[in-house]
């Protein structure tokens, strides 16, 4: 039986004061044993979110890093400050990184090696656009980009790893997939797994779908047989996200 995990992306909202006060906000809402609960934070905010989540069942995520150990890589962040710092995951090739900042599926793959490489747990996101899915290429084109993004990563790795499919067109638009889509790419990125790997592995990867997931639409996205969880955006930096982790 996989275990759930929810994890909020905070992308870039909230000051380490005010970070350290939503977490302090939600720390009674969130407190579910049979959860895994993830912040991803801003870099500026690691630190003392990390300090403000000890003792607590929420483990720190950050939302982005570089691929090389240090150097002269202005305003990067290296995956051994992170795991200094107390982060456990890290978010890879989120849809907004892809679009703004040019990160293609190649580098991204350096990425998920590299976070593994440090002991961190890449949740590797894709996802297609509306007119991809228009077009009725959704599942060719996930499918590249979870070939393209595990290459060469060992299968005891991509078992303990996470996938957080999220159609570009679901996130920050109030328009969620319904639980049938969700569920039929959350399958196809466990069977396109199952074909580069095997059952094992595929059965063992935690697969999430974001795209505007909320409280009210959680319970029904979640009751699906491969949708491990979510990646929530907007509704994370609420009290909202307590219903969705206990839904
Ligand atoms: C996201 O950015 O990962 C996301 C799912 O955002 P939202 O929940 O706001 O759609």
């Amino acid at each position: 039986m996989r275990r759930r995990i929810i994890a909020g992306n905070w992308k870039m909202n909230k000051t380490p004061s005010e970070a350290v006060a939503l977490v302090n906000e939600l720390k009674n809402l969130v407190n579910n044993p049979e959860v895994d609960v993830v912040y991803c934070v801003p870099a500026i905010d690691i630190v003392p979110v990390c300090e403000a989540v000890k003792g607590t069942n929420v483990k720190v995520g950050a939302e982005n890093m570089y691929i090389e150990d240090k150097g002269a890589y202005t305003g990067e962040i290296s995956p051994d400050m992170l795991v200094d710092a107390g982060v456990s995951y890290v978010i890879i090739g989120h849809s907004e990184r892809r679009e703004y900042f040019g990160e293609d599926d190649e580098f991204l793959n350096l990425k998920v090696k590299k976070a593994i490489e440090k002991g961190l747990t890449p949740i590797l996101c894709c996802g297609e656009s509306l007119e991809q899915r228009e077009l009725g290429i959704t599942m060719d084109w996930i499918r590249m980009q979870i070939k393209s993004g595990l290459a060469g990563v060992d299968k005891k790795d991509v078992a303990n790893m996470v996938i957080a499919y999220e159609p570009i067109w679901a996130i920050g638009t109030g328009k969620t997939a319904t639980s049938d889509q969700a569920q039929e790419v959350c399958k196809g990125i466990r069977d396109c797994i199952s074909e580069m790997y095997d059952k094992e592995t595929s059965e063992s990867v935690r697969i999430q779908y974001g795209g505007s997931m909320n409280a009210g639409n959680a319970k029904e996205l979640l009751s699906k047989p491969d949708i491990d969880g979510g990646l929530i955006g907007g509704a994370s930096l609420k009290a909202e996200f307590g219903d969705i982790v206990n839904a």
